[in-house]
């Protein structure tokens, strides 16, 4: 299988990258013909004389490269909350692939790989402001797996405690072992209740995956603009379900259309918190990107938006991503846990002798299999651990800050613009509204109804910017979403103003 060539293809794709690289704009979307084109060269039936590494490496360079879109490359690209690869990440990332190390079993005698993983857990806790004692974590494939984690050792948390109300301490059986239907059935639950406010489709799947349905997520929320819980709502729907369900809620910190948040300060969550004490419930936050607002914490000027991340040490998981805006990339998410055993009785491989290792009493790293979804994986670790120590606290303000002041220059433009509409209609009442509330994601839409039918087509037309559509109060909308760290506020609000003058003379014109 070896040939001298192959090396050689190697460099091959690192010209083609630095190439990629040292490119001033590049579009956002390739052409459709040529994605049209490049679809009709990939092969159809496996080959029996193989191609070789060469004529692969020619048709992967020419005919698929080419059809890729530069969501990742462009700071132009302004779709879903996509984030890019720092340069730092990017450079770990080629040693990912190099070494292909699998830092699921903790073998410090062996490879550095988990004893480096367990240590981008910790700066990445300690820049997140959490105390890395008290929490434990892992790498996941990206928030909905961690949202998956997070309703898991929820799940095992609230019926265990019920388990061990009828059973008895001694009698030491948990969900993971009985499973949901036994442990139900003991425990006469019949409802499992997931209490959120304007959660992110992926906690609906997680629900779904973990067979507590999709029905079971209820939001609570103040009102169609105040994503806040609605305490005495949530109180209600916690005593009414006392005996017969058990129930977890979940904090959206950051909602993925708007970028508003579910709690305010510490006080928001205080209360959440004292409610999920009494009545036993456990409580998650899904931080996918809203996390990453603890760096603006008491920063003058974004005090509302670092208040959005506020008190988040109270909960009992959190969820985030790193290929957001951490600009890792994908796939890399992380959780983070405050009861590192129960993890285990989820998580656990029972009987694979050969997967245990023997750690000195005073190695406390666990291996990652037995505290998370999959047994094998690729070394995740390494690029954030790179990015946070390449560019430290102070580089990843800077990003934020170039992220959320072109986010308010956009909202800015468009609430002052006679043709579009900043959304959401009754948070923005005034215009400065908009330094208190926006933080890395823009919601508008044309105000002629006819031309936001259209509007997010006509703007990606462009193929200098990219945004995505959504749906807002039963109407198309769009959504710019600023998360590349190559982010530069003034060079890109004169790009979006371009496209969307463009996008609006062109419209008057009947073009
Ligand atoms: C993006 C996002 C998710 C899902 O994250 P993936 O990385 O796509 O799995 C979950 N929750 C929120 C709030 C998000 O923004």
């Amino acid at each position: 299988m070896e040939n001298v060539n192959d090396n050689a293809c190697l460099e091959c794709v690192h010209a083609h990258s630095v190439d990629v690289l040292s490119k001033r704009s590049i579009q956002v979307l390739p052409e459709l013909f040529t994605i049209e084109e490049s679809r009709s060269r990939l092969l159809e039936v496996i080959p029996d004389h193989g191609l070789g590494v060469e004529r692969t490496t020619s048709h992967l360079l020419q005919d698929i490269a080419p059809a890729l879109n530069a969501s990742s490359l462009s700071p132009n690209y302004y779709g879903f909350v996509t984030g890019g690869i720092s340069p730092a990440a990017r450079v770990a990332e080629s040693l990912v692939s190099l070494y292909d190390q699998n830092p699921l079993v903790h073998l410090p005698d062996q490879t550095i790989a988990s004893n480096v993983e367990d240590k981008a857990l910790r700066l990445l806790t300690d820049f997140l402001r959490l105390n890395p004692s008290e929490w434990s974590g892992v790498f996941t494939t990206g928030a909905t797996a961690s949202n998956v984690l997070g309703l898991a050792c929820g799940r095992e948390f609230i019926i265990n405690r019920r388990l061990e109300a009828c059973l008895g301490p001694e009698e030491q059986e948990s969900l993971g072992s009985l499973g949901l239907l036994r442990a139900c059935h003991i425990t006469k639950i019949d409802e499992i209740h997931i209490f959120t406010t304007m959660a992110h489709s992926s906690l609906y799947k997680a629900s779904s995956i973990l067979g507590l349905g999709r029905s079971s997520v209820q939001d609570v929320r103040v009102s169609d603009c105040d994503f806040t819980f609605d305490i005495q709502d949530l109180e209600g729907r916690l005593v009414s379900g006392q005996y017969n369900s058990v129930s977890i809620v979940v904090v959206s910190c950051g909602e993925v259309n708007t970028g508003l948040f579910a709690s305010y300060g510490d006080s928001d969550l205080q209360a959440i918190r004292s409610l999920c004490d009494k009545y036993g419930a456990w409580l998650h936050i899904d931080g996918a990107f809203g996390i990453f607002a603890r760096l603006l914490n008491g920063v003058p000027g974004f005090e509302r938006i670092g208040q959005g991340a506020e008190g988040l040490e109270l909960a009992d998981s959190i969820a985030g991503d790193g290929h957001k805006l951490l600009n890792v990339p994908y796939d890399c998410g992380f959780f983070f846990c405050r009861h590192p055993s129960l993890a285990q009785q989820v998580f656990q491989n029972p009987n694979a002798a050969y997967l245990n290792t023997k750690n000195a009493a005073t190695d406390t790293i666990q291996s990652p299999l037995n505290t998370g979804i999959e047994n094998s994986r690729r070394f995740r670790g390494l690029p954030v651990y790179a990015t946070l120590v390449a560019y430290g606290r102070e580089g990843y303000l800077d990003m934020l800050l170039r992220q959320t002041r072109f986010a308010r220059a956009v909202a800015a433009y468009l609430y002052d613009h006679d043709a579009f509409e900043l959304l959401p209609r009754d948070v923005f009442t005034s215009r400065d509204r908009i330094d208190q509330d926006i933080f890395i994601i823009v919601l508008f839409k044309a105000k002629d109804g006819r031309l936001n039918e259209q509007l997010v087509q006509r703007t990606n037309a462009s193929s200098k910017m990219y945004v995505s559509g959504t749906v807002w109060d039963n109407s198309p909308a769009s959504r710019i979403a600023a998360a590349n760290w190559q982010v530069d506020p003034d060079r890109d609000l004169e790009v979006v103003k371009q496209v969307l003058e463009d996008v609006v003379s062109k419209w008057t014109e009947g073009i």
